[in-house]
């Protein structure tokens, strides 16, 4: 029987590599229910995400849209034949995936889609620490490394996506001999600084280092490196750093000495570098704060 909620319900999915973070509530920041699921293939873990939605649906009462902040790459153009559909990822069984149409044609509702760092982004810009700022870059560090970009109070779209963790960063092999690990381009960003690489590299998984082990002054290096380069493509007002490598908070300091260092007074922001380079204001919920507040904006467009 369904509750008597009165408010409206929205459902969001913060899809990720190995989980579906399933959220229900009545705004971003109140949250009714969650559960998480483990990714698995879509055809177990897209039909488990839904059954949970229905039987939500059945003793809350029927969302009014859902939002999906999904891992990549996402074809996001709304003319495309495959708009909704996960492109060519790395992670095996989801390329050219039907995300948003599969939810949009089983739930019987609209349906926002955009990555899931974007989505994080936009929790960040609503309820974080990209609040009232114009133009910021989230930058999430874990599986893999990826960015949302605001440009103008807007999240920047372009020809696809940003996909900021796969540029090039210079890797000196006398400092660094791990060539990298990124299916596609070996010692991108991606391929030298994410978990995967941290855990590669060193043989060892990044949560189990030691504070001072040499594995996070090299991490600091290229996630420095990824900052300069940030503030030379895009002069953000300030960088947002999050993901579960950035849970060692004793990687920002390093990473705005290094910062500092690298941009050896060009464009050093007159921001002190503390409200510079930051954590998330949403440690962990971001990414369900964005994928509510995409629901939201997808009933809105429909009006
Ligand atoms: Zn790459």
């Amino acid at each position: 029987m369904a509750s008597t909620i009165k408010s409206k319900l929205y459902a969001g999915i913060e899809a990720g590599g190995t989980k579906f973070n399933c959220v229900i509530g009545t705004d971003p920041q109140t949250i009714l229910k969650r559960t998480k699921i483990a990714t698995s293939t879509p055809e177990v873990t897209l039909v488990e995400v839904k059954d949970w939605f229905v039987q939500q649906s059945l003793e809350l009462g029927p969302f009014s849209a859902l939002g999906i902040a999904c891992f990549g790459p996402l074809d996001l153009q709304p003319a495309s034949p495959s708009y909704g559909h996960i492109t060519a990822t790395p992670k095996p069984h989801w390329s050219k995936t039907d995300v948003a149409g599969y939810f949009q044609s089983e739930l019987n509702v609209p349906v926002g889609f955009d990555t899931d760092v974007n989505g994080s982004a936009l929790g960040e810009h609503l309820y974080g620490a990209g609040q009232n700022i114009s133009d910021f870059v989230y930058v999430t560090v874990g599986t893999g490394i990826g960015a949302g970009i605001f440009v103008n109070g807007a999240l920047l779209k372009g020809m696809v996506h940003s996909e900021l963790g796969h540029i090039r960063l210079p890797r000196d092999p006398s400092q660094d001999s791990f060539a990298g690990n990124c299916s596609f381009h070996g010692d991108c960003l991606t391929g030298l600084a994410a978990g995967p690489a941290i855990n590669a590299r060193w043989n060892c998984s990044g949560s189990a280092l030691p504070e001072h082990h040499p594995a996070w002054d090299l991490e600091a290096h290229y996630l420095a490196l990824m900052c300069v380069n940030i503030v030379m493509s895009y002069s953000p007002k300030r960088i947002i750093l999050g993901g579960g490598v950035m849970d060692q908070r004793h990687l920002f300091p390093v990473i705005r000495r290094k910062f500092a260092q690298l941009l050896n007074n060009f464009m050093l922001p007159e921001t002190p570098l503390d409200d510079y380079i930051v954590p998330p204001g949403l440690p962990g919920t971001s990414g369900e704060v964005g994928a509510l507040a995409l629901a939201i904006n997808a009933e809105l467009e429909l009006r």
